[in-house]
């Protein structure tokens, strides 16, 4: 998507160990025109696969999948984040690693939120080594619901995250897919 390719040139910066900082338009300041954008596009691209939830993990998938969810006409669910679970009978759980933080975390959905005849689209900002998909994946094995696609608004191709949706036999669309960074530079896919 251009209009996203522009803004990450325009206002992304690189941080070592492959990190971009989008802070100031995706996971921090939030411009909500351009997640308006990005929201329409997703549903766009999904609009014929059924979809009844939209899945994300808090926080930063939060603001382009609510947008998304709108434009789909269906609710949006963040799976919500805690250092360790006990008490979990009511949750449907699962362990992600945070690429940018390197620490573990539990994240869980309330049972009640999901229904074996919900066909899930996983939205994220970010599709690094794949590990926030990969939970929402399992949730929703455990629930038994169907995961018609993965949309995330940046995939950094060149880490392993895209290789485990496209392995899963999902549809992945990313809005901005970035081939590498070189010399301070980002280098989309299509260039
Ligand atoms: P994964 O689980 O695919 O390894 O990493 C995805 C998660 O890590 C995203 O939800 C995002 O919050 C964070 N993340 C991964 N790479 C980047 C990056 O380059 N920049 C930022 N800002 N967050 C990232």
């Amino acid at each position: 998507m251009k209009i996203l390719e522009d803004r990450i040139r325009q206002d992304g910066t690189i941080l070592p160990g492959n990190v971009l900082k989008v802070d100031n338009f995706l996971n921090h300041q939030v411009d909500p025109q351009l997640m308006d954008q990005l929201g329409t596009e997703f549903a766009r691209q999904f609009a014929d696969a059924g979809i009844t939830k939209v899945l994300t993990v808090e926080s930063s998938g939060i603001a382009p999948a609510v947008m998304t969810a709108l434009h789909l006409g269906v609710p949006m669910i963040f799976a919500r984040k805690h250092k360790s679970l006990t008490l979990t009978d009511h949750l449907y759980t699962a362990k992600v690693y945070s690429y940018t933080k390197q620490v573990n975390n539990d994240i869980s959905i309330d049972r009640r939120f999901l229904d074996p005849n919900d066909k899930v689209l996983i939205i994220d900002d970010f599709l690094a080594n794949g590990q926030a998909v990969q939970g929402l994946f399992d949730i929703a094995q455990d629930a038994q619901i169907e995961v018609a696609g993965v949309g995330v608004v940046i995939e950094k191709r060149f880490q392993k995250g895209h290789q485990l949706v496209v392995d899963a036999g999902v549809p992945l669309v990313a809005l901005a897919s970035i081939a590498a960074f070189e010399n301070g530079t980002v280098t989309f896919a299509q260039d």
